[in-house]
Formats: C-alpha cells, structure tokens, sequence
C-alpha cells in the first residue's frame, strides 16, 4: 500500500510537472512573439511627414525630439519585459499550483482502484490460506503418523476433499466476483415462477436436512430481467435464508407489484442483521460477528456482494429489512414485464 502511495505521489508529481510544463511553453512562447511584435514597432524609425509643424522645427529639435523618441522606445521595451517576465512568474507560480490540483483530481480515481484491487488480493488471499492451511496440516499429522491405517487415510482423504470443495467454491465465487454474468443482452420476459423455482432446486437438500419449510406465494407474474442472473440472486438469498435461519422454520418468497417493479422478498426466521451491519453484508468478505464466530456456517461472506454485482451490472436492486432476534427480508427489486 505504501509502495502505491508513494507511486501514486511520483505519478502526481510527474503529471503536474507536465501540465505546468505545456502552461509554461505556451506562455512563454506567448511573450517572446507578444515582445517581439511590440519591439519591432518601437524600433521602427519616425517618420516626419512634410506638413507645417516639420517644416518649422530646426534641425537641432528634430534630433532631440528623435532621440526623446528612441529613450522612449527603449524604456517602452524594458517596461514590457520586465511586466513579461512578472506574468510569466506568476503562471509559473499559480499555474504550479492548479497543475497539481488538476494532476491529483485526475489521478485519484486510478489511485482509489488501485487501494481497492490490493485489498480484494489481499483479502482474497487471506481466505485462500485458511483451508490451504488445514489441508497441509491433516496431510502432514497423516504422514507423520508410523502406522498409517486404511481408515485413518480414509479420514484424511475424505477432509482434503471437505477442503478442496471449500477452495473450489472460493475460487468460483472470486471469480464471479470479479465478472459477473454479463448477459444483460440476454434480458426477456420470463415467468418469475421460473426463477424462483430454479432457485429453489440447488437449496432443497440443504432446506430438508435442516427440516426447514419453503413457502412459495408469488403469484403469476412476468419480469423483464436476464433469467441467470435473476436466478443466481435469488438463489444467494435463499442459501443464506437456508445458512442462517434455525432448524424447523420456515422461509416465505413472496412478491409484490408496482407500476414499474416486481419486488421478490425472500423471508426468513434467523437470528436477523444489526442495523449497523445493514449496509456492510453487501461488501466483500463481510461476515457479521455472528456467524464469523459459529463456525457451524461456512461462507467467505462473498454471497451478497456477488449478487450486488450482478444487480449493479442488470439494472437491479436488492436491500434488506432485518429485526435481530425476529428475521430477515432480502428483496430483489426486478423491471415489469415490457
Ligand atoms: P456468507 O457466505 O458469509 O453467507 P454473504 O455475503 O452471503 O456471505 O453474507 C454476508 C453476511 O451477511 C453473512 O456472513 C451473515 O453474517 C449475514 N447474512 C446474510 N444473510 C443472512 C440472513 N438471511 N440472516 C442473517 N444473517 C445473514
């Protein structure tokens, strides 16, 4: 992070040297052509017409009236070389400082990418070496071991596979994170039954293990929106609905209509979100306390900011309305049928 800073600060530096640069060229430029206009007039001899006044002056008040005129022209030149040189300094000192106001203002979206991509790898990283970490360690305790038996290789075969399903999931999630399903050319009226449904085919195991109860009331509607991103939203919501609620209870999907929006709500009878981490859920690897600390529930707190992304990308919303002890609604915010 320091390393990007202080490239960062180069890097302004630099592209403030050169817009003052191309300031400093054009207006010195400026000058010379400006005072070089200006002295050749001055320069120019005086030309007396023949009228009365020349005709009556002697010769001695020519002369002194032609060199007046010289002292005149060459204190002219001084007078506008020096303002010249006062603009120019003064460009140079304005022009420095707007330079690197400008020089900033343009880099500081590269610069807030950048601290935003280091900390996606480093966070990235992070997850990817806690079950890196495990897998070492059983294989090693196994290898260690002077008499490895048949079921203690099961064991250990069975955990690295437990571990491997975990970076595999990772890697998918990271990578969807990073491209999201860019179909949004691929949006059409679709029956929202289709989606929920979809949804619901990858979470029902997980939902019976747990006895836990789906509720489908959403009625016969139509959406406008790409059906595998819709879906892959939905389906986020469920798995957490599924993740987080208790055994027993039962999860509600419902939708209601406006003129312009259906909105799909995915209800659940869990332990609920803080309304201080309301808006943090939706970011990066953010876990609440809660299930950070239950190690019962695995996640890398990808899930809703994979969905956000996908939102963001097809013209689609999602928020949460959550009371903590009381459950929580997830609500997908779809176009109406066009
Ligand atoms: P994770 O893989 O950890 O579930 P998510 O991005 O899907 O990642 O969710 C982020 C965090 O939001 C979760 O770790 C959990 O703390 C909280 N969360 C998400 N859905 C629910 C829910 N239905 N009930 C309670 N907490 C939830």
């Amino acid at each position: 992070m320091k390393r990007i800073r202080h490239f960062m600060r180069s890097s302004t530096a630099r592209l403030a040297l050169t817009y003052i640069a191309i300031i400093m060229t054009m207006t010195i430029l400026f000058s010379i052509v400006l005072f070089m206009t200006s002295a050749r007039q001055l320069d120019r001899p005086p030309k007396f017409e023949h009228n009365a006044l020349d005709a009556r002056m002697p010769p001695a008040t020519h002369e002194a009236f032609e060199s007046l005129l010289n002292r005149r022209a060459e204190q002219g030149k001084a007078e506008l070389l020096s303002a010249l040189i006062a603009l120019n300094l003064i460009v140079l000192i304005v022009g420095s400082g707007l330079s690197y106001l400008l020089a900033r203002r343009a880099l500081e979206p590269i610069e807030r990418a950048m601290d935003d991509q280091t900390r996606f790898i480093s966070d990235a990283s992070h997850e990817l070496r806690t079950p890196l970490s495990v897998l070492q360690t059983t294989n090693e305790v196994a290898l260690r071991k002077p008499h490895l038996t048949l079921t203690d290789a099961k064991q250990t075969i069975e955990h690295n596979i437990v571990e491997v399903l975990k970076l595999r999931a990772l890697s998918d999630s990271l990578l969807e994170l990073l491209s999201p399903h860019a179909g949004n050319a691929t949006q059409a009226n679709i029956p929202l039954h289709n989606i929920v449904s979809e949804a619901m085919t990858t979470i029902i195991p997980a939902a019976q293990a747990k006895h836990i109860t789906v509720e489908d009331t959403t009625p016969n509607i139509t959406v406008f929106a790409d059906a595998t991103s819709a879906t892959q939203v939905v389906r986020i919501f469920l798995d957490n609905a599924v993740k987080y609620a208790p055994e027993r209870s039962t999860i509600h999907i419902s939708a209601d209509t406006t003129k312009q929006y259906i909105l799909l709500h995915v209800q659940d009878e869990g332990p609920g979100i803080a309304e201080s981490e309301q808006d943090a859920i939706f970011r990066r690897f953010y876990r609440t306390d809660q299930s950070r600390t239950k190690q019962t529930e695995t996640g890398y707190g990808l899930g809703l900011a994979i969905a956000k992304a996908i939102c963001d990308k097809q013209g689609m919303t999602i928020n949460v309305d959550s009371t903590p002890g009381e459950g929580s609604i997830f609500t997908l915010r779809m176009n109406t049928q066009r």
